[in-house]
């Protein structure tokens, strides 16, 4: 039995929500479905409003562009995240500035943040890694003191708790449906808006700078080019899709909880005896089960551990390479040994095979295969 990565799971119902789309004979942005999804999110997060975008991607560039991103603004983010961050500021003409991570949840070191911050800096722009919640109050009072804009880069963490008003503690926060997140529609993402100052401009972005969405909603006659845009619209035959994900959040949460729980206890003992770590959810906070990591004693046993996991057929994965230290890193003046605390955990850590679909089928020989693995490392505990 093989054990990929990650594997998209099916509810049942998109079969019948597409069908009701296809047929509804709308399948541009903000139909039925689209309508349907966002007003979902700003009931179940309290965002003043959710624009639903191709992907997360998308959204983070629009929230880039919404934040007027200009030349020679800094932009503060972690490292440790995925090319998408940084390139959103880096399409808008800014400079990404990167800090370190707190190695406990591998999110951004809050503490660090201050000393980067220079009369150029704009926005702060934390993720939440394997959907673990970042000290996001502490950020906000950051971002507050220094009046800079902050978007929280939630591709991950949809769901997650951190007290009662964590989804609107940033200005923008961004979601992703790519096939690889808990809910998914294949590509799909939202930028979702808690100050209506970014209203109407977040619509004029949205439908390639007109204010085609004031003529939908019968306010104006006819629509022109207003401003600068693009096509940020996800079709609403995606938006079917996504829909049947979205009611099924409780089933996908509770199953991916199993995966996560599994994984703890079988860690526990070797973490216990300092030997690895796997991810810290902060006190009051909760987590959505998105990823999960181990970071190893050291770089051999991460390898050896991969490898020997492949070889039977389980398929773990590495964290990212740490933005600053890649290529286009190094193009921005970094270089190896800029960020130690991020380079060392990006050494020594493994993500484990983490799909909705793995909780009924194949977590028990995944548990007995890795606990094979551990063994091989460390000897029985
Ligand atoms: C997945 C992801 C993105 C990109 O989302 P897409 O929908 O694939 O464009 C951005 N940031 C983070 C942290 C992600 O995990």
């Amino acid at each position: 039995m093989k054990i990929p990565f990650n594997r998209v799971y099916i509810t049942g119902k998109e079969v019948e929500f597409f069908t009701q789309a296809l047929y509804s004979r709308g399948h541009c942005g903000n139909h039925g479905f689209g309508k349907k999804c966002a007003t979902f999110l700003e009931q179940k997060f309290g965002f003043t409003e959710v624009f639903l975008v191709p992907s997360g991607t998308d959204a983070l560039e629009m929230g880039a562009l919404l934040a007027d991103l200009k030349k020679d603004d800094e932009v503060i983010l972690p490292s440790w995240t995925f090319s998408s961050t940084a390139n959103a500021i880096v399409l808008a003409g800014a400079t990404p500035v990167f800090c370190e991570v707190d190695p406990k949840t591998m999110n951004i070191d809050a503490s660090k943040i201050e000393k980067l911050i220079t009369p150029r800096t704009k926005m702060i722009v934390p993720i939440d890694y394997a959907g673990v919640p970042c000290e996001l109050r502490e950020i906000r009072k950051i971002a507050d003191k220094h009046n800079l804009t902050l978007m929280l880069d939630a591709a991950q963490s949809m769901t997650s708790t951190y007290g009662d008003d964590y989804w609107r503690l940033a200005d923008l926060v961004t979601f992703s449906f790519h096939e690889t997140k808990n809910f998914s529609c294949g590509e799909g993402g939202a930028l979702c808006v808690n100050r209506r100052r970014y209203l109407p401009r977040a619509e004029f972005l949205q439908e390639k700078g007109t204010d085609r969405t004031q003529l939908m909603k019968g306010v104006i006659s006819r629509y022109s080019w207003v401003d600068k845009g693009s096509s940020y619209l996800l079709s609403d035959l995606l938006a079917a899709v996504l829909y049947s994900q979205l009611e099924s959040i409780d089933e996908i949460t509770q199953k991916r909880k199993q995966i996560w729980d599994a994984y703890k206890k079988l860690l526990a003992p070797y973490e216990q005896r300092g030997l690895v770590r796997t991810p810290h959810v902060p006190q009051g906070a909760t987590v959505n089960y998105h990823a999960f990591w181990v970071i190893f004693d050291n770089e051999a046993n991460q390898m050896r551990f991969m490898n020997k996991l492949r070889e039977v057929d389980v398929h773990s994965y590495i964290g990212y390479v740490p933005l600053h230290s890649s290529k286009m890193g190094v193009n921005f003046g970094y270089k190896e040994g800029d960020l130690p605390i991020t380079e060392d955990c990006f050494r020594r850590l493994a993500r484990l095979p983490f799909f909705t679909d793995l909780a009924s089928d194949g977590l028990e020989v995944c548990l007995e295969r890795m606990k094979n693995v551990l063994q091989q490392l460390y000897g029985s505990l």
